[in-house]
């Protein structure tokens, strides 16, 4: 009797623990319907298949317009993240060309990586020598004292030679490299940046559509040992050619004092839309022509940002200058967050709101705002 109740007791237990086991486990018990089937995981070839480009926004209007970016073969790593960034968030929709730019040839690795991440054609360019050197007028060991000390004095890029061909080729030169000649308006790219929104309606129709020759998202102070002489040299061609000053310009941006000192604002140019006639113009050619004979790009550290953005202040009417608040974008250590909430959840942006730059110390942006009375978007400040 006494074994039998313990076996009693055993099969009780045993009941008892299967039943729980079952309930807990039901589902993986149960053959799911067909309708709750997943679907076959898309195959390679299906994926080959599919037209990656083209899918949702429904543009018919194009504008002649390309993407450009000077590069060094080692870059590639870097502009593949922007490439990539500039295709999920823009791109991919309109499928507009991308130039590639650069002092030596492109390899085969970086010209076939680029051209599978972006949507449109790609071209490849070499700078001509003439562009990417010093001209005739440059005293080069001057030029090296200079990069000496200011390599001494810890100015950034202040050692470089090959900054300055590149300030100096992005400041001048850009526009009319022959794969350039074809287009109207530009969108500048540079290796690690990113864009957090969705880009929703094609910039450069915007451009186009507002007579728009001039675009930023991000503006700031320039470091005044870079440009000791810059504004001496631009007052001076301004001077000289008072037919390229424009009704109605931008200088109160750029000059606190009706033109007589410089403020150091200027729009940051790693990002740039612009048109590409402007820079082609006479107005922008002599201005450049000038400032290039005097030599600050060597003898001082011109950065392309503040020579663009004096010839857009001055030559410009300011409306023709556009700030794209929608465009959200880092270089590194900036970035530009709309302020509005709103927009953000519409454009499904991913930047962190306190990241925003535009009412920081060193922005301009708010000056922009201020001396044109414009309206400051919702949530700025
Ligand atoms: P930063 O943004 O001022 O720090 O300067 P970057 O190093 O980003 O250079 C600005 C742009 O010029 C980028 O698109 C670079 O890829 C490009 N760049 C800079 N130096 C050279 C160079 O020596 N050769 C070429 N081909 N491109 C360069
Ligand atoms: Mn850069």
């Amino acid at each position: 009797m006494a074994i039998s109740a313990r076996y009693t007791r055993y099969l009780v237990l045993a009941v008892v623990g299967l039943t729980f086991f079952y309930f807990v486990t039901r589902s993986s018990f149960q053959l799911p319907s067909t309708a709750s089937l997943p679907k076959p995981k898309p195959t390679y070839e299906d994926f080959k298949s599919q037209k990656p480009h083209n899918t949702g926004i429904n543009s018919t209007e194009r504008v002649n317009a390309t993407f450009v970016t000077l590069a060094r073969n080692s870059d590639i790593w870097e502009i593949a993240k922007s490439i990539r960034t500039v295709e999920d968030r823009f791109n991919r929709n309109f499928n507009y060309d991308w130039v590639f730019l650069n002092d030596q040839d492109f390899d085969e690795d970086f010209k076939k990586l680029t051209t599978s991440l972006a949507s449109g054609t790609t071209h490849y360019g070499r700078i001509p020598k003439e562009h990417w050197s010093y001209p005739e007028w440059i005293d080069q060991d001057k030029a090296r004292e200079v990069r000496e000390d200011m390599g001494r004095r810890k100015i950034i890029y202040g050692d470089s030679e090959s900054y300055r061909h590149m300030c100096r080729y992005e400041s001048g030169f850009f526009f009319r490299h022959p794969l350039m000649m074809n287009y109207e308006y530009y969108w500048r790219v540079e290796p690690s940046v990113e864009l957090f929104c969705d880009v929703p309606r094609d910039p450069f129709l915007f451009m186009k559509q507002n007579n728009k020759k001039y675009s930023f998202v991000i503006s700031l102070l320039e470091y005044i040992d870079t440009i000791p002489t810059l504004w001496d040299s631009a007052k001076k061609f301004l001077k000289e050619h008072p037919e390229h000053i424009a009704d109605n310009n931008a200088m109160d941006f750029v000059s606190e004092d009706g033109g007589e000192t410089y403020n150091k604002c200027h729009f940051w140019s790693n990002f740039e839309i612009g048109s590409l006639e402007w820079l082609r113009s006479q107005a922008y050619i002599d201005y450049f022509t000038s400032l290039d004979h005097d030599g600050g790009f060597f003898y001082e550290r011109w950065g392309d940002a503040p020579v663009h953005s004096i010839a857009a202040a001055t030559m410009l009417k300011r409306d023709e200058i556009h700030f794209f608040d929608e465009i959200a974008y880092y270089h590194n250590p900036f970035t530009h967050c709309p302020s509005s909430e709103q927009t953000r959840l519409d454009l499904r942006c991913h930047c962190k709101p306190h990241d925003n730059f535009d009412w920081k110390d060193y922005s301009c942006t708010n000056r922009w705002f201020s001396v044109n009375n414009l309206q400051k978007p919702d949530g700025w400040d």
